[in-house]
């Protein structure tokens, strides 16, 4: 079976995008935490079906939840950031920026004891507002970022964005999220919300139909996302409501089910090609972290 990219975003159901007006961020430590439980059920179903993942993940969950953090390593996936805090890249300056994504790396490093390469935006969140934003990841040393979704979508995504991997101008490299097409249109195949509203079919022939085209599929979800149980924000606008919560019971059987579909396997070697070269290496990347940590 041809490599396909699989992603966790680690971050827990309050840090979302679309709850940002439901749930101050002074609220987020009052908040019950749900999100080691949750990475340690997908730890567990990745570890019994042999597959790897890229896990981009929080700063700010690092720091509280570093358990989590050493067993990513030791499964051996790839410990990737997520920034530190989940602001949208768009609401940030360049300086504001480039200090989240610095301070995120080398917790991540710190905690994992090893370099962190990928970086993905909150929320898709690099666009034509930030401009600066892979010149500041260049800064920071990161090697890639998987920050586009080229789709159409009321709150991110540009549908005629490239959809395979290309360099930027500041070197580091742009992994979109897999998108197949029908006729001329493209439609989501990449994970999140529309995975738990779409049938499982849906994804197994648009990754075949990418997988022909030359893509390797990159597909992403939260681990809040096999979490029925998790408390409702109910006083979130009803889309955000509806995105967030459809099927979340169904997710955990079907992740499971797709995973047979594929070899799942890291950022770092499902797209090695592009990331995994030797003429930027760990060492240059690493910023001193701990090596022995752990
Ligand atoms: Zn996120």
């Amino acid at each position: 079976m041809a490599p396909a990219a699989m992603t966790i975003d680690v971050e827990d159901y309050y840090h979302v995008h679309a709850f940002k007006n439901s749930i101050q961020r002074s609220e987020w430590p009052k908040m019950e935490s749900r999100v080691e439980a949750n990475t340690h059920r997908m730890l567990d179903l990745f570890a019994e079906t042999g597959s790897k993942a890229t896990f981009f993940t929080l700063g700010c969950v690092a720091a509280d939840h570093p358990e989590i953090v050493k067993r990513i390593v030791a499964d051996g996936h790839e410990l990737a950031s997520h920034g530190w805090d989940h602001w949208a890249v768009f609401d940030q300056d360049r300086a504001t920026f480039l200090t989240d994504i610095t301070r995120a790396k080398h917790t991540l490093e710190d905690i994992g004891g090893t370099a962190v390469k990928g970086y993905r935006a909150a929320s898709f969140s690099i666009d034509e507002r930030s401009p600066w934003a892979y010149d500041a990841l260049a800064e920071a040393g990161y090697l890639y970022s998987s920050s586009s979704h080229p789709i159409a979508h009321d709150a991110y995504g540009d549908p005629n964005a490239d959809r395979g991997p290309h360099n930027t101008k500041s070197g580091v490299v742009e992994i979109p999220v897999i998108t197949a097409t029908i006729g001329k249109r493209r439609v989501p195949a990449g994970g999140g919300g529309f995975f738990r509203l779409l049938p499982l079919g849906w994804f197994t022939r648009a990754h075949r139909q990418a997988i022909t085209e030359g893509l390797t599929p990159n597909f992403y979800l939260h681990p809040w996302e096999i979490d029925p149980e998790q408390p409702r924000i109910k006083d979130a606008p009803l889309k955000s409501r509806f995105r967030h919560y459809v099927n979340l019971s169904k997710c955990e059987l079907k992740l499971k089910r797709l995973l047979h579909t594929a070899t799942w396997t890291r950022m770092d070697e499902a797209y090695h090609g592009w990331i995994g070269g030797t003429e930027r290496s760990d060492a240059q990347t690493g910023h001193g972290f701990a090596s022995n940590a752990g």
